[in-house]
């Protein structure tokens, strides 16, 4: 049986990586070992940490004026260290509040400086992105931060917003290079690579280069970007076989046609789930309103518990897992992250429809 595998993270790697990394297990670049045995201070590992620098900046068209460091402690720990650089004590930092990561951003924020609610759609319970007319911007922000996908909604933003010129901080770890973006509207952009660039345990980070000389001069060694632009993100061990997977990662979306050709790839796939939910004549919900739709998380809700239960039931007896939707929203969530396949999404649509013809 085909496995089809809509976990939210970590999750589904393109299956030419994996047999590409199952091929050079035991002899990693010539050298007989593995890459998870060769020293990062090799210039085998080397070459392919310098190669990942560059694959990500070309994907972006971006020559210079940013870093791209390989980080660890996920996205959970940039919560805590982009303020604890950039955001002084007495400064503002406006955040624009969208689901359950955005608060956790806002949350370690407000430790360490002075937090401006831009937006919020808390209210809603998270199930739309909010207008360019309803952010309310603070008067001299050092940063706007917003979280381009939720995860556990199923929300997006679809086009960045404006911001009077002030940079955006973007925790972009469920939708990072499913689409092309413009790098110069970001101060920075973070990401745990487990969903859309590599298996889980490297945190990727572009960073305006002018922004390295700016972070506050007290803060530990390790949790400071200016230390890990220095040393090439060598300071410390990285995490070698992460770091290896991910730049196999980003070479097999070059070969996708880029940022462009995925941005097609998703939007044809996530078409055709949400085709499936709104031609269901009302028995499946989508969660997100239509104009706030994620093309990476769909999340949809059935009449009842009982036949969510059901559904999810028989969809893993099919081969289909990880549907189950996050406890805040409940229901299905289907995760179509840039290596699931256009057969995984008509695998699911079709048993959707299936299963809502068998209840009448
Ligand atoms: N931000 C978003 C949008 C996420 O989806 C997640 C995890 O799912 C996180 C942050 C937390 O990431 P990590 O587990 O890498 O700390």
């Amino acid at each position: 049986m085909t496995v089809y595998n809509f976990n939210a993270g970590p999750a589904i790697l393109p299956p030419s990586v994996l047999s590409q990394a199952q091929e050079e297990l035991r002899d990693f670049a010539g050298t007989g070992i593995s890459v998870m045995e060769t020293s990062h201070r090799a210039k085998e590992f080397e070459a392919v940490n310098n190669e990942v620098e560059a694959r990500f900046k070309a994907l972006l068209g971006i020559e210079s004026g940013y870093r791209v460091l390989l980080l660890q402690g996920g996205a959970s720990t940039q919560f805590a260290m982009i303020p604890m650089n950039f955001l002084g004590a007495d400064q503002v930092a406006d955040y624009i509040v969208t689901g359950t990561w955005a608060e956790k951003a806002r949350d370690e924020a407000q430790k360490i400086g002075k937090v401006h609610i831009a937006a919020t759609t808390e209210a809603d319970n998270h199930n739309r992105i909010p207008s360019q007319a309803e952010l309310q911007f603070s008067e001299n922000p050092v940063y706007v931060h917003l979280t381009t996908n939720n995860t556990i909604y199923g929300t997006q933003w679809q086009n960045i917003p404006e911001t009077n010129g002030v940079p955006i901080v973007a925790d972009m770890s469920s939708d990072i290079f499913s689409r092309p973006f413009d790098a110069s509207k970001f101060g920075l952009v973070y990401a745990g690579a487990q969903k859309n660039l590599g298996p889980s345990g490297v945190t990727v980070v572009l960073i305006r280069e002018d922004w390295l000389d700016k972070g506050a001069k007290n803060v530990p060694t390790m949790l400071r970007y200016s230390t890990h632009a220095k040393n090439n993100s060598l300071y410390n061990t990285p995490p070698t076989f992460g770091v290896y997977m991910l730049n196999l990662v980003l070479a097999w979306i070059q070969e996708q046609g880029g940022l462009a050709g995925m941005a097609e790839y998703n939007t044809r796939k996530a078409n055709i789930i949400y085709n499936a939910i709104d031609n269901s004549g009302g028995f499946y919900r989508g969660h997100a309103v239509a104009d706030s739709r994620s093309q990476m998380n769909v999340t949809f809700n059935l009449p009842n518990q009982e036949l969510e239960k059901q559904f999810l039931a028989e969809a893993k007896a099919q081969g289909m897992i990880g549907l189950p939707g996050h406890r805040s929203v409940g229901g299905v969530r289907a995760s179509i992250y840039n290596a699931m396949s256009i057969e995984g999404v008509e695998a699911l649509a079709s048993f959707m429809a299936h299963f809502a013809a068998k209840q009448g």
